[in-house]
């Protein structure tokens, strides 16, 4: 009787980048350092490699599934379309219906050259800049290279923000803004990343259309949430619950809750809150506090005066001198 052998699949090594982030095959860049990449013959099966790109084709190949470029040999080159020649792996027929196969992620059919779509399911979000799969935690785009988050496309939003916060001494704990499809928000599972609608900037056809100070308040909001987040126990301290209330009341926020960031002035006709959306959730009213406070750089008499003159009640002064003090005891301010 032989005994069965057991097969276990020969463990890949990871793959790292020279600046030592982990990348997978057949991504063009690095996600960390930017580099392109080139995937050559390596461990050698096919034994061929594009002229053109340097990246590993078969000789059966009519087309370099990477670059494009026509590599067709007389009496090498297949006549015929096939699925999967050594080397390569079949995941999916070509979109031009040829009859051959291509493997993710190549963009090109390596036997008729027609260009290839690929829906990238294993990722977070999706580039600003090439609308394919990337993840949270990714500078560069591995499929076009740009940044990866969109933050270059809204920097004088952010650089704004940056300085605000600056100002206001509250230091960075880390947060991420990202711009993505949908609404913005901040996710309590992943805290420190801020989602902003991409819709702002995007189909906007000059820079200067961009609504730079909405986008600056919408940071702030958000930021707010995130910054709660990072702090949750807080929000069970009694001081909190009393001019703030419940965190943890059920939210019945519509996401389509019409919301002015852009405004400027701390509105009157709500006693109690800051803004009409403030009296949303105390959430909300927390993260609007944050935003007034920070774009108000944290100057306090300013912004009571501000309270003053819209008639705010008391508990309104309290929610910020509440923010306030405990900004100051996160730097340990004497
Ligand atoms: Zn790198
Ligand atoms: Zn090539
Ligand atoms: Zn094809
Ligand atoms: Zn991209
Ligand atoms: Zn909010």
């Amino acid at each position: 009787m032989t005994q069965r052998r057991h097969r276990h699949p020969t463990p890949q090594a990871e793959l790292r980048c020279k600046c030592g982030q982990a990348i997978k095959r057949f991504w063009s860049f690095c996600t960390s350092c930017g580099r392109p990449l080139v995937w050559r013959d390596d461990p050698p099966i096919t034994n061929a490699e594009c002229y053109y790109c340097g990246w590993v084709v078969s000789d059966l190949h009519s087309y370099c599934g990477w670059c494009g470029a026509d590599i067709q040999e007389e009496g090498v080159s297949s006549p015929e379309p096939l699925k999967a020649p050594r080397g390569f792996r079949f995941d999916g027929h070509c979109d031009w219906d040829c009859g051959g196969g291509v493997q993710y992620p190549m963009a090109y059919c390596p036997w008729c050259g027609g260009e290839q779509e690929w829906e990238d399911t294993a990722y977070e979000g999706s580039c600003p800049h090439c609308d394919r799969g990337v993840d949270d935690a990714m500078d560069i785009c591995q499929w076009c290279g740009f940044d990866a988050t969109g933050s270059d496309l809204i920097d004088r939003a952010l650089t704004r923000v940056r300085r605000l916060l600056l100002v206001s001494r509250i230091r960075d704990w880390g947060y991420r803004v990202l711009l993505r499809p949908g609404v913005s928000g901040v996710d309590p599972r992943s805290r420190n990343i801020i989602e902003i609608d991409r819709s702002y900037v995007m189909g906007v056809r000059r820079r200067d259309e961009i609504p730079w100070s909405l986008l600056v308040g919408l940071v702030c909001h958000e930021l707010g949430h995130s910054f709660l987040y990072h702090h949750w126990p807080f929000t069970h301290t009694e001081q909190f619950t009393r001019v703030f209330g419940e965190a943890n009341k059920a939210y019945r926020v519509s996401d389509d809750t019409w919301v002015d960031f852009q405004r400027k002035k701390v509105s009157s006709g709500n006693a109690q809150h800051v803004t009409a959306y403030a009296a949303t959730h105390p959430l909300e009213d927390f993260a609007e506090v944050f935003r007034f406070y920070v774009t108000r750089r944290g100057r306090m008499k300013e912004l009571l005066a501000e309270l003053g003159r819209q008639r705010k009640d008391v508990i309104v002064y309290e929610k910020f001198l509440l923010l306030h003090r405990f900004v100051r005891s996160l730097r340990g301010w004497r």
